[in-house]
């Protein structure tokens, strides 16, 4: 159905005056069909408005959706329990423990079975702490906030070793992605202000910015919520809250139903 890819322009030569360069063929990311094994192409499904990988054999479409992953934020005497990684990417960079949601259990249970993996450390999950969007590599993060069942840790097969760093001792120069630094800063920010909050923000890479580049990012859409109960696990009173965010933006508020939930919006 598709036009012939075959020039008309006639052969090239190399003394030829330079030709615009033919337009990039956009490459599928499923090059193969997981259904029969065949080659796909891309086309757009009648009913649908974007490419998507259709094989070209048993006609089945495949969709390319964004991976979920999941992590502990874990909490020990004033610390947090960092990862240095022994596997690629980021290998020796110090991460939260975590990996990629799997079907079959919820974000709290692949976050907990991260944790022991990774850091072999057993723990209870005591509330969400952060969702982080990133469109341009297709990922969503949670990172939940926990405490270990009994205080030990040690490496699992992915980790080179693992440790408690003080909120001041954390090694932000040889953190392994862009997550985990929004993440930790947002943590600091919180424990310092006395209020650990609940955030979600996307981020944004900067154009330009290569994949090891890891501060070359913004951060947008941040929204913050705040407990003001007593009781941190339960999330029955939340208040609204003014002030510079964890990257210096300006916040403004916002009230949502008036009731139980303020909203923190950084502009
Ligand atoms: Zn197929």
């Amino acid at each position: 159905m598709s036009a012939s890819n075959h020039s008309s322009a006639g052969a090239s030569s190399p003394s030829a005056p330079s030709a615009p360069p033919p337009p990039a063929v956009p490459k599928s990311r499923i090059p193969f069909c997981p259904a029969c094994g065949s080659p796909t192409k891309l086309a757009v499904p009648d009913g649908d408005e974007k490419m998507r990988a259709v094989c070209s054999s048993c006609g089945r479409v495949h969709y390319e959706n964004p991976k979920m992953v999941v992590g502990c934020l874990v909490e020990h005497d004033n610390k947090v329990l960092l990862c240095r990684r022994k596997i690629e990417p980021a290998y020796g960079l110090w991460t939260l423990p975590a990996g990629y949601l799997e079907v079959g259990e919820s974000a709290a249970e692949g976050a907990s079975r991260e944790t022991l993996e990774e850091a072999c450390a057993d723990v209870e999950i005591v509330s969400p702490f952060a969702q982080l969007d990133i469109p341009l590599i297709g990922q969503s993060y949670i990172i939940f906030r926990a405490r270990m069942k009994t205080p030990s840790f040690s490496p699992g097969s992915e980790s080179l070793e693992c440790e408690l760093f003080a909120l001041d001792d954390i090694p932000f120069d040889s953190l392994a992605f862009s997550s985990i630094i929004v993440t930790l800063r947002m943590y600091i920010e919180d424990v310092k202000a006395g209020n650990i909050k609940f955030h979600y923000c996307t981020i944004n890479k900067r154009i330009g910015a290569g994949p090891s580049d890891l501060r070359s990012f913004d951060i947008d859409n941040h929204l913050a919520v705040r407990e003001t109960s007593a009781q941190q696990s339960h999330w029955s009173s939340i208040e609204l809250v003014m002030g510079e965010g964890a990257f210096g933006h300006r916040m403004a508020s916002g009230h949502i139903c008036g009731r139980l939930f303020k909203l923190l919006l950084e502009l």
